[in-house]
């Protein structure tokens, strides 16, 4: 509960937000966090190359205490999960998470029991970084790409209408079951159950 909380809609509230947006786009600390080889690419946006500090991020956190980004970068396994949501939920508020690479992102090509499906199973990810690995220009796009949503992030009365409308938007939208099959390498899907795949 912050002074957001009881401005009305109106002038005061849109400026607040664009002022507590810039600043919260500008002071963002990532965890030190790396899980296997797209860490790789994420500690090469700290080189000179790619140079990380242009927006004073080039400061990794040790502590999640002082962190309020945590870029997951590798495949995250069952074992390593809890540990995972713990660093998260010990992350200083408001915080974001970037699912860096196919394998954070839905679990890749390790579709198997000991790898996670995809870290929101986990934790929440606002932003989802294709790749294998990306390489830092795209882990930086990602960065600058939810710089953008931050500064656009809405407070207050704003905030609830906005969920409002993306509830109604979800419950609205087709369910994917639903939705036909537009290629023809996805006709075997929609055979008969019980009917050979391979006949
Ligand atoms: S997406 Fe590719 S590079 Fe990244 S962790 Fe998975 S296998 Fe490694």
């Amino acid at each position: 509960m912050g002074l957001e909380e009881k401005l009305p809609a109106g002038f005061a509230l849109t400026t607040l937000e664009a002022v507590v947006g810039y600043m919260r786009k500008a002071s963002i600390w990532p965890a030190t966090f790396g899980l296997a080889c797209c860490a790789i690419e994420m500690m090469a946006v700290g080189t000179p190359d790619y140079d990380i500090a242009r927006f004073g991020m080039e400061r990794f956190s040790a502590t999640p205490r002082q962190a309020d980004l945590m870029i997951v970068a590798g495949r995250v396994s069952q074992k390593m999960a809890p540990i995972v949501r713990q660093v998260y939920d010990q992350m200083a508020n408001p915080k974001w998470v970037i699912a860096m690479g196919v394998c954070a992102s839905s679990g890749g090509m390790f579709n198997n029991y000991a790898v996670v499906q995809g870290v929101d199973h986990i934790v929440p990810v606002d932003i989802y970084l294709p790749g294998c690995p990306p390489r830092p220009e795209m882990l930086l796009n990602a960065i600058i790409t939810l710089h953008d949503k931050i500064q656009h992030a809405k407070l207050g009365v704003n905030r609830i209408e906005a969920a409002r409308a993306a509830e109604a938007a979800a419950l609205a939208a087709t369910p994917t079951s639903l939705m036909a099959p537009t290629h023809e390498h996805h006709a075997p899907l929609s055979a008969t159950p019980g009917r050979s795949l391979l006949a």
